[in-house]
């Protein structure tokens, strides 16, 4: 059964693999876009988008507009006068750098209402694999993707828990040490460790890339405009900065020593040092000097939307934090703050301020806190790893992680400021991946000096599913 894009009625089971809309004459059917056999409906009777081909096993990008599915290297719709970005059934999210463009915030399909929920389904509670420590995550083509240092584990939702999806692909014998962060883009995962980067590709032919480059230490990666990017200091004082996939770019960056706290990217890539804010142009390789080098600040974070930069740091003397927005040719807009903020979610029409003992809304609009700081229950961890959730309604999450380990993250509902703890006590902390409409936290644990495990809660919002 089949819905219509363009009128939303269900086109009755009558007509088996229908093409068109017997209501309206459109599109509600094609064949697969790779192997050009298997059938496929544009959108299943209840709304959903099928993400992969049946018969092949490849995985689809589609468009809102005319609901026409693509494979997945394609960028725009190939419909004749459509034209629209495609997008996938969900976006990365490599929790420990936030979201490629380093705003923070994820956007779920669908609303964000009530507050979260573990998921009912008993044998969810805890899915359990020993001896193996999951240390990254990241959900794309309908699986959660989950990466130790010696293997990629695939999971799937079987509707009522994960359960492996075929077996563990090993990385080979190079020693990549704690995986650090995970970007899944194109079916290209890019893991940084903590002695090389790797690339793997997830498609039907698993393979693994060897990891370069050599004598470095990878400290972040980012991705923007199909170019992945890796920072990494080669030797003692140098950053190096390396991008494209296909035609690598290695650039020596002409600061030393001093430590980089944040990189994004979209068509060009930023960086937030301890001395300054910069700007790479992938194209020409020129860097600019974004702020003003006789300040006193030391920048912290970063995020770009549409080549609008956000950019917080801290006063040199610690006493509060200096937040600043780019855009374009204009003069840059600036608010000083008297508290010290770790961390801060982006949600294009607001900002999320996390200090110490608050979460702040803040205008960018008017460039103002909007409302009071709302007060937390317990101190927020100084790597912050604040989330927001955004739904199709107005209301957002935000979620910020503890510093004590006993309740790992907090949550709150906005505009209401409703908090609500959610988490339980644990020896570990852990990562955090959206799937869908759900949560999941990825908990490695070494449980004794030679056992070790992983376990996974997941949660879901209240009024999906
Ligand atoms: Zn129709
Ligand atoms: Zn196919
Ligand atoms: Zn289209």
């Amino acid at each position: 059964m089949s819905k219509c894009v363009k009128c939303g009625e269900v086109v009755p089971t009558q007509v088996p693999e229908a093409m068109f809309c017997v209501h309206c004459g459109r599109p509600v059917g094609q064949k697969c876009p790779y192997c050009g056999n298997q059938y496929v409906a544009l959108l299943q009777d209840d709304g959903r988008v099928e993400k992969g081909c049946r018969s092949c096993g490849q995985f689809f990008k589609f468009c809102r507009a005319c609901g026409r599915l693509h494979r997945i290297t394609h960028d725009r719709c190939a419909t004749p006068g459509c034209g629209q970005p495609l997008y996938e059934s969900s976006t990365a999210f490599p929790f420990t750098f936030g979201p490629l463009n380093g705003t923070r915030t994820c956007v779920i399909q669908g609303p964000v209402i009530g507050d979260l929920h573990l998921c009912r389904h008993a044998d969810s509670d805890y899915f359990e694999l020993p001896n193996i420590l999951l240390e990254q995550s990241v959900y794309r083509y309908g699986r959660l993707y989950s990466f130790s240092s010696e293997a990629m584990h695939c999971l799937i939702w079987n509707g009522h828990g994960w359960e492996p999806h075929g077996r563990p692909v090993p990385f080979g014998a190079t020693a990549l040490g704690r995986v650090r962060s995970v970007l899944l883009e194109d079916q290209i995962a890019s893991l940084t460790c903590q002695a090389a980067f790797q690339l793997i590709n997830v498609g039907d032919d698993v393979c693994n890339f060897d990891p370069e480059p050599g004598e470095s230490r990878p400290h972040r990666q980012a991705a923007g405009a199909h170019r992945l990017v890796w920072l990494y200091k080669s030797g003692r004082l140098q950053w190096r900065l390396t991008h494209q996939l296909t035609q690598t770019h290695d650039f020596k960056l002409p600061f030393s020593g001093h430590e980089v706290n944040d990189l994004v990217a979209d068509t060009q890539i930023y960086l937030a040092a301890q001395t300054g804010l910069w700007r790479l142009d992938p194209v020409d390789n020129t860097l600019a000097r974004l702020d003003d080098e006789n300040e006193a600040i030391s920048w912290q974070r970063m995020a770009v939307i549409d080549g609008t930069v956000v950019a917080m740091g801290h006063t040199r003397n610690h006493v509060g934090t200096v937040l600043r927005q780019y855009t374009g040719d204009d003069q840059p807009l600036s608010f000083p703050l008297r508290e010290i903020c770790h961390d801060f979610c982006w949600t294009g029409a607001q900002l999320f301020l996390i200090t110490e003992n608050t979460v702040i809304p803040f205008s960018t609009q008017s460039w103002t806190p909007t409302a009071d700081p709302i007060q937390t229950s317990a101190t927020a961890h100084s790597i912050s790893g604040a989330i927001c959730l955004q739904g199709t309604d107005t209301a957002r999450l935000v979620l910020r992680r503890r510093a004590d380990a006993t309740m790992v993250y907090e949550l709150f509902h906005a505009p209401t400021a409703t908090c609500r703890q959610i988490g339980m006590p644990v020896n570990a902390h852990p990562h955090f991946v959206l799937a869908e409409d759900r949560l999941v936290l990825v908990y490695p644990e070494h449980t004794a000096p030679d056992t070790r495990r992983t376990r996974i809660r997941t949660f879901r919002t209240e009024g999906s599913l």
